[in-house]
């Protein structure tokens, strides 16, 4: 019997249907494989996701397939199974979905196998370079190849290298000193596995989470519940190896800091084998290499950030969401999605267990817990016998001091530079400061395409806007009144690193932001350099408070946590309280004991009093309280539509229209808020709005959201839009 001649395709466009296609003349399609297609004005690669035997489109209109990509399924049951899933919660367009969830080159069209161009270097080669001093390119590309070795370096490689690296190969090659050759993609071997190195011996509290864990028969969640420092990378380690050790694959997830050299040569030491990375800082075939690895198995252990969620796994034996608390685990644009909720999808799907760990854990994943639906595990101490930092408030209105920087702190920062400890300035802004405003008539400098104030960086001369990247030169004149009277107001990282060049001189003072950082590998080297210890002060965003473990670090100094005390978002008191916790846990994590200074013009808000008083785990608390009165997640769940427009009333009509949809297909339990301007009404050029769905239950809010998809795809209103819904919305910006 001949297989069903329609092919329904999944097509990277925002729509929710599939299409269809006949297959091409004589060929036989396999569910999975890729496809190209006939869309519109061009060909578009698509993914088969089914066959069948009839179609709703007429015969005569039905197009055929212009070529088959994939002589064997792309995709698995399995990747397939988890695209559906996706597109079905999150209610995003599967075409989008595959996209996503595949490497750039394979959502060319490019083969999984590529044949790649190489330069390598010669026998001649090694001879030769002595007498190359005078062309110092030619000596320079051919050192990098003698260094690589073996098949020499890829084109791509060569070109992030060395821009210019053809001219300069030409005499080379002509010289007889490198070679170029094609090879394909599946020669190259994984790197072989490598002596492992002992760690530390567990502690008791260590011991019962791996024994738990390991004890798990198929799937079960664990929620490693462990202040900072104690050892919850080590706990990691040991489950990995178990799973190793049998043959499976581990799918570590962490946040986008997260994954840095440290992290990286740690796994490497510890565990003998070389981890498959997956994160932003990789070319496009690199990436494709790993995916390729991770699906024929031949990667044992995968580490990447959000989107290695969606990496195929030939033997999944256990999964590790690293810092589930982090911000960047939720894709924000596009299709939307969170990284850790998926991973424990996967799991449950696979029957494996799933590992989620954090010293302040989103009042979501402690909910499951008290709910006993996941096994919440403590790591009560720091391992390795250090003390938990100490945390003091800093009466900003009692020790004024100057430049956003009180007496109080700048003292301890001397006394503990003497000491012989590193200093960590923690200033969640960056810049030179984030006003400019006219000494005259008190005008502030905005940013002409969003509701925003523009941020002055002084060293370039600009102003910047943070939300859509504009800059201009810095105003001299003010906008308003004319007077040439315009000032800096208020301090950003850049401005707080001259002020302590000037009080400490002599002293090395590093900043770290994503300003200082922008070029590829320059984070991971300055967090490296800031880990020997080799700067006295670091000055940072962030960036500086995820995960990392600065042995010489005794003083932490919060700058300006004001800011977080006044949030509008009903996330603000949990994610205030995460960035404190957080960074303070950068302190004293070897002999000394830390100490962490919080500066605030508030001494008397009860947060401080909750979190001096019983840690991250009052202010999760009583943020919980707060929510279950409240009908917030996770005691309600909630979706969020965004619209964008150049007109305003675009966006609330579009969202107007949305409302009255949503009302005729909800049940008594959900509630429909808005439409509301976004927090930020404008910006990038564009009016902001949201509707908001709010529901006690799952089945309540996707019954409702996926009759309304389909409605508003085919809405007049529609058209005049951008729009998208965020299931599970972590900002309800
Ligand atoms: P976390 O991931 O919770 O921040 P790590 O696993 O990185 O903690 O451990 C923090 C530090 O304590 C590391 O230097 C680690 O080597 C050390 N450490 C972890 N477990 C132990 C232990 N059982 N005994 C001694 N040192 C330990
Ligand atoms: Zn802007």
């Amino acid at each position: 019997m001949p297989p069903p001649p329609i092919l329904q395709v999944a097509i990277n466009v925002p729509l929710s249907r599939r299409f269809d296609y006949l297959a091409p003349a004589g060929q036989s399609v396999a569910i999975g494989s890729r496809v190209l297609v006939p869309f519109g004005r061009r060909d578009q690669v698509g993914l088969v996701l089914g066959l069948a035997d009839r179609s709703e489109v007429p015969g005569n209109k039905l197009k055929a397939a212009k070529a088959v990509l994939d002589p064997t399924p792309l995709l698995s049951k399995e990747d397939l199974w988890l695209c559906q899933f996706c597109s079905d919660y999150y209610h995003h367009p599967i075409g989008e979905v595959v996209a996503a969830a595949l490497p750039k080159l394979l959502r060319m069209g490019k083969p999984v196998y590529p044949e790649m161009d190489f330069l390598r270097a010669t026998e001649a080669a090694e001879t030769a370079i002595a007498g190359l001093r005078r062309a110092p390119k030619q000596a320079e590309l051919l050192t990098a190849l003698l260094d690589a070795g073996g098949d020499g370096l890829s084109a791509e490689t060569l070109t992030e290298l060395m821009p210019a690296w053809r001219r300069v190969a030409k005499p080379l090659i002509e010289k007889g000193l490198a070679r170029r050759e094609r090879y394909t993609a599946e020669d190259r071997q994984p790197a072989r596995d490598l002596e492992a190195v002992a760690g530390p011996a567990l502690n008791e509290q260590q011991l019962d989470a791996v024994a738990a864990v390991r004890a798990a028969k198929g799937f079960e969640s664990f929620l490693i519940n462990g202040v900072t420092g104690s050892g919850k990378t080590e706990v990691y380690l040991h489950l990995i190896a178990d799973v190793l050790d049998r043959g499976q694959q581990v799918l570590v997830l962490v946040p986008e800091i997260g994954l840095t050299p440290q992290l990286v040569n740690r796994f490497r030491r510890r565990l003998g084998v070389e981890p498959v990375l997956m994160h932003s800082a990789l070319n496009d075939s690199e990436r494709l290499a790993g995916w390729r690895m991770a699906r024929s198995g031949d990667a044992k252990l995968i580490v990447g950030t959000r989107s290695a969620v969606f990496v195929p796994l030939q033997r999944p034996g256990l999964i590790i969401v690293d810092e589930e608390h982090d911000g960047s685990l939720k894709q924000q644009e596009g299709f939307r999605y969170s990284a850790r909720d998926l991973a424990i999808v996967r799991a449950s799907r696979a029957d494996i267990p799933v590992v989620l760990g954090s010293a302040t854990p989103t009042l979501e994943m402690l909910k499951h817990c008290a709910d006993g639906r996941y096994k919440r595990l403590d790591l009560a101490v720091r391992a390795g016998g250090a003390e938990p930092p100490s945390l003091r408030l800093v009466d900003l209105s009692r020790s004024p001091g100057q430049d956003g920087l009180s007496d109080v702190l700048l003292s301890a920062v001397s006394r503990h530079l003497v000491e012989g400890g590193q200093v960590l300035m923690f200033l969640n802004r960056r810049g030179f400061a984030p006003t400019l405003i006219c000494g005259d008539c008190g005008h502030i400098a905005e940013c002409r395409r969003c509701d925003a104030r523009m941020t002055v960086h002084a060293r370039e001369g600009l102003l910047r806007c943070h939300h859509c990247g504009a800059s201009r030169p810095i105003d001299r004149q003010c906008n308003d009144c004319g007077a040439e009277a315009m000032r800096a107001l208020g301090e950003g990282t850049q401005k707080l690193e001259d002020i302590l060049t000037a009080q400490f001189p002599g002293r090395e003072i590093r900043r770290i932001d994503s300003d200082s950082v922008q070029r590829k590998g320059a984070i991971g080297e300055a967090l490296e350099r800031a880990t020997a210890g080799d700067a006295d002060i670091l000055v940072g965003t962030q960036m500086l408070s995820k995960g990392h473990h600065f042995p010489k670090l005794t003083l932490v100094g919060v700058i300006n946590a004001d800011q977080g005390l006044f949030g509008t978002d009903f996330r603000s008191s949990e994610r205030l309280g995460q960035s404190i916790v957080q960074v303070a846990g950068r302190a004293g994590r070897e002999e000394r004991r830390g100490e962490v200074l919080i500066q605030t013009a508030f001494p008397e808000n009860p947060f401080w009093d909750q979190l001096l008083d019983g840690g991250y785990d009052r202010i999760a608390a009583e943020a919980m309280h707060e929510r279950e009165q409240a009908h917030w997640p996770p005691f309600a769940r909630l979706a969020l539509i965004r619209a964008s427009a150049h007109r305003q009333s675009d966006a609330l009509r579009f969202l107007e229209a949305a409302k009255r949809l949503a009302v005729e297909a909800a049940e008594e339990r959900l509630r429909v808020l808005g439409p509301v301007d976004a927090p930020m009404a404008k910006r990038a050029g564009r009016f902001r709005a949201q509707l908001l769905l709010q529901a006690h239950d799952r089945q309540a809010l996707h019954h409702c959201l996926s009759q309304l998809r389909l409605r508003l795809e085919a809405h007049p209103e529609a058209r005049k839009v951008r729009w998208s819904i965020d299931v599970d919305p972590v900002e309800l910006l």
